[in-house]
């Protein structure tokens, strides 16, 4: 039987990084994944998808280009090279991955694994590890609820295999997986719906951003379908359509897209035998430090139901390998209160902090709310009525401390990295005040924003007089 100091189930973006971080400490560290090393970010999520992204971007640029008189004629997309050149790329990385982990001495083993006690671990195969730390790092897979003909539906796993795009499509949910879908195939001409339980889009967003994001969706055609349950999709490949719990029946289109959510990959994964305690979610419960109820079992990223984002599983990983092998530099645990988050879409929308409804749940009538919607310079010559860009402050408290930035608009992605540097350093509205604006852009709005919206000054003036 081998032995490993540290036994990572899982090569994704969390598994990887405290594998790396580790290693380097003389750590006899073992990885066990059967795919290609990467995990989702690499293969099925950010990385395909943000490329994906500049594709559609760059068609929706060149429509418009004509508006400053640039001459240019959009033709369509070759897909079928971006899905050619993306794998490519992808491949590259994970050979990356592959080279680095051999450089650092952390042995790869490409299969399944599950464990078979509190320190024991067995391979596909059938070969059996033991580790004094087995981090569990599976991440998670694509929701298809188990609805009649659901089948006929693709999920975002499907949609990166792709190699020519449909010309219409019906996308399930209204979560960011799906609008940034929904964005690129409508960017690229398919004729894209979006149909969802939620009464808004991008519900875990400022109702702003929804509402504004709801505003482009509009003006570039994708229509809506919003407040309604799926009861199952119905039609043969090719033309699929989508039953209503109410009876209606959309499309049909060429192709439906489940994005719907995802499901941790904590199942058969031997965690009952090893006494590791499983959420009702599927999820695995962790204290600070990322330790399972059971000694020498961790756990981290997607699989803990926390913020499923590359970079939260990321700093998951690193800070537990410093936690064992560098206390003396007093690591910190991740803090998941504020943690920026951007979504894909047409335009980027991005967050910070509270939204505006959480605010006033945590911080009552002291919160002060400052906003702006406007169109940007690169919409000037457009014709007609435009979407605008839109951003907002959350203050609360006496100093006005800034508790949630939320933007809506062209490079909000870029834009919301550094307001979060501020925002975890406990900006107050004075501070962005007194920073000197970039002019002329979009960002300055955020520091050149002056009345608050009334209503709330009202709630502080109360305050104050109580
Ligand atoms: C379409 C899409 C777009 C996304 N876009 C973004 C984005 O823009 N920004 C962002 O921050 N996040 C994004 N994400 C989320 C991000 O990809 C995940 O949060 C991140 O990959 C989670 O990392 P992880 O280490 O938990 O798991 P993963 O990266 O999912 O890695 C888990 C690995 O474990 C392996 N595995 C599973 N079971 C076993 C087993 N039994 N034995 C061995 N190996 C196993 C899997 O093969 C997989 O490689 C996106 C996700 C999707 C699906």
């Amino acid at each position: 039987m081998e032995h490993y100091d540290i036994i990572v189930i899982g090569g994704g973006s969390g598994g990887l990084a405290v594998a790396e971080r580790a290693a380097p400490h003389g750590a006899r560290v073992a990885v066990f994944d059967p795919k290609p090393l990467g995990g989702t970010c690499v293969n099925e999520g950010c990385v395909p998808k943000k490329l994906t992204w500049y594709a559609a971007e760059h068609a929706a640029q060149a429509r418009d280009a004509h508006e400053f008189g640039v001459d240019v004629e959009l033709k369509g997309v070759r897909y079928a090279d971006l899905a050619k050149k993306r794998r490519a790329m992808l491949k590259d990385l994970n050979q990356f991955w592959a080279g680095h982990l051999e450089k650092l001495g952390v042995t790869h083993i490409p299969e399944r694994a599950r464990l078979t006690g509190k320190d024991k671990v067995i391979s596909e195969s059938g070969t059996e590890y033991t580790a004094k730390r087995i981090v569990l790092a599976m991440g998670g897979a694509p929701l298809v609820p188990p609805l009649d003909g659901a089948e006929l539906g693709a999920t975002s796993d499907d949609f990166f295999e792709w190699t020519d795009l449909p010309k219409s499509i019906a996308v399930i949910g209204a979560g960011y997986i799906g609008l940034e879908m929904a964005g690129m195939l409508c960017s690229m001409g398919v004729k894209t719906d979006v149909v969802a339980m939620e009464d808004r889009v991008l519900e875990m967003f400022d109702p702003m951003v929804s509402q504004v994001l709801d505003q482009h969706m509009e003006h570039q055609g994708i229509r809506r379908h919003l407040g309604v349950k799926v009861a199952g999709l119905g039609g043969k490949p090719g033309a699929v359509t989508v039953k209503i719990e109410d009876g209606q029946e959309l499309g049909p289109y060429e192709k439906v897209l489940w994005a719907v959510g995802r499901k941790p990959a904590t199942g058969d994964m031997g965690l009952d035998e090893a006494g590791v305690e499983i959420a009702r979610d599927g999820t695995v419960p962790v204290d600070k430090w990322q330790a399972t109820n059971v000694d020498g079992i961790y756990a981290l990223g997607d699989i803990i139901g926390k913020a499923p984002l590359t970079p939260v599983a990321i700093a998951a990983g690193r800070r537990l390998a410093d936690h064992w092998y560098t206390p003396e530099k007093n690591p910190v645990p991740v803090d998941y209160e504020q943690i920026p988050t951007v979504t894909f879409t047409h335009p980027t929308a991005g967050m910070v902090g509270l939204t505006e409804p959480q605010a006033v749940e945590r911080f009552g009538d002291s919160v002060r709310v400052y906003e702006t919607q406007f169109g940007g310079l690169d919409r000037a010559f457009a014709e007609g009525q435009t979407p605008p860009v839109a951003m907002k402050l959350v203050c609360a408290e006496e100093d006005e401390k800034v508790v949630g930035i939320h933007m809506i608009g062209p490079h909000v992605d870029e834009m919301l990295q550094g307001f979060a540097v501020a925002v975890r350093m406990g900006a107050t509205k004075r501070d962005l005040d007194l920073t000197i604006p970039l002019h002329p852009t979009s960002a300055e709005e955020l520091v050149t924003l002056k009345e608050a919206r009334p209503g709330r000054q009202t709630g502080l003036a109360k305050a104050k007089a109580a």
